[in-house]
């Protein structure tokens, strides 16, 4: 159990864990192999970094401690996703969603974001993970599960890491992680916790050993983060949530919209300093007779015409308390076929892991959905 009065190790830099090590009389190299015990081999506690002499160790221990978040429970989908209860020190928890490549749905991690998917050989068996940056989200999306819970806090760089580490660990995946990808779209907005998550991507690059190459964020729209993302040496692809093709649309489906309207996003987006063959992605949820008709998909065209990006369909995934529908396949298809007719790349997101709530805009909390009477039951699992 982590001890409140002391200092989690997990989520300090290098150069913080170098400072430790030559705080206690210790040569510098030790705080690399702090770093190393953290994160590329994941240690869940002090007394398993065996490299350490037992000295310093008792010196780390009365002050500080490492401890990985706790799956608390995993669920599994009929489709191989499995969906995690992630429980954190202070007893909250969050959710983190396992996605396994190599059963065709692929299309429907999110990793595809800004991959010229057409020229990519066939990907190999793997994973994708999705991860959130928050307890809860502020945002309040008309058709997002997680905006039920509200805002709780923001995830420190540790937990957000954790939740890889956990996952990956639970998997007992081991190194090299080149086939892993990650997603930055589970619960919470990352450009509202903007330093933790990137003091995240930066020890997931470093120490987990992850490639930012393999990463994606995806914001609803916080437009002075996206022109600071943009700005950022070391930073995983980008998605946005459009979600709509003009503001009168999108300021009913997405408060945010009346802050940061479709003019400042797009002009965030186009101004977007993109690196060789990458992308941008737009995600686009589509809600039965709301965004999803002939003329809002030329609308759309219109509204991103001249980046170079591709758009991610999602056909609404349902959720109790959620007043939208999911259009049937015909209007989604024939969504598709107006923007790749018009040249856009336009991918259709297949929902992974929708009987376990596991979906895009289903993370809410597990024991809330149980305790309202709302889950699922399906393939529960205690870790
Ligand atoms: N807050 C960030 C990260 C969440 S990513 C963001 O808004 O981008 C979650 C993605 O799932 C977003 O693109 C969101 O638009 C989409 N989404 C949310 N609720 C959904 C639902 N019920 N069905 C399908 N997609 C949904």
């Amino acid at each position: 159990m982590a001890d409140g009065s002391k200092t989690e190790l997990l989520g300090l830099s290098l150069h913080e864990l170098t400072r430790i090590a030559q705080e206690a009389g210790e040569p510098a190299y030790r705080g690399r192999q702090l770093f190393e015990a953290i994160y590329r081999q994941r240690l869940d506690s002090t007394e398993e970094i065996s490299n350490l002499s037992r000295g310093f160790r008792q010196q780390i221990d009365e002050r500080f401690s490492l401890t990985l978040p706790k799956i608390e429970s995993k669920f599994t989908s009929r489709d191989g996703t499995l969906r995690y209860l992630v429980g954190l020190a202070d007893g909250e928890s969050v959710e983190a969603v396992w996605m396994p490549h190599g059963d065709g749905g692929e299309a429907g991690d999110g990793s595809e974001a800004g991959r010229e998917q057409e020229s990519e050989p066939r990907r190999r068996k793997g994973a994708t993970i999705c991860v959130s940056s928050q307890v809860g989200c502020a945002l309040d999306c008309q058709f997002c599960l997680t905006a039920l819970l509200g805002m709780k806090r923001n995830l420190t760089a540790g937990e957000i890491v954790g939740q890889i580490s956990s996952v990956l660990g639970e998997r007992q995946v081991s190194l090299p992680l080149d086939r892993v990808n990650l997603v930055f779209m589970g619960m919470g907005e990352p450009f509202l916790n903007y330093d933790n998550f990137l003091k995240a991507v930066r020890l997931l690059v470093e120490g987990v050993g992850l490639a930012e190459s393999r990463m994606t964020v995806s914001t609803v729209g916080i437009v002075p983060r996206i022109y600071d993302f943009g700005r950022e040496p070391v930073r995983p692809k980008l998605a946005i949530s459009l979600n709509a093709p003009n503001d009168e649309v999108r300021s009913r489906l997405m408060p945010i919209n009346r802050k940061w309207n479709l003019e400042k996003l797009m002009g965030a987006a186009r101004e977007f300093p993109l690196r060789i063959r990458e992308r941008l992605t737009f995600e686009y949820v589509l809600l039965n007779q709301v965004n999803d008709s002939r003329a809002h998909a030329r609308e759309l065209i219109e509204l991103i015409r001249g980046t170079r990006s591709k758009v991610n369909l999602i056909a609404l995934n349902p959720g109790p308390g959620i007043a939208l529908e999911t259009p049937p396949p015909a209007r989604v298809s024939a969504f598709q076929k107006i923007l790749i007719d018009a040249g856009v790349p336009t991918f259709l997101r297949r929902p992974r892991g929708r009987d376990i709530y596991a979906a895009c805009g289903q993370l809410k909390r597990t024991l809330g959905l149980q305790a309202s009477g709302l889950s699922t039951g399906a393939g529960v699992e205690s870790a």
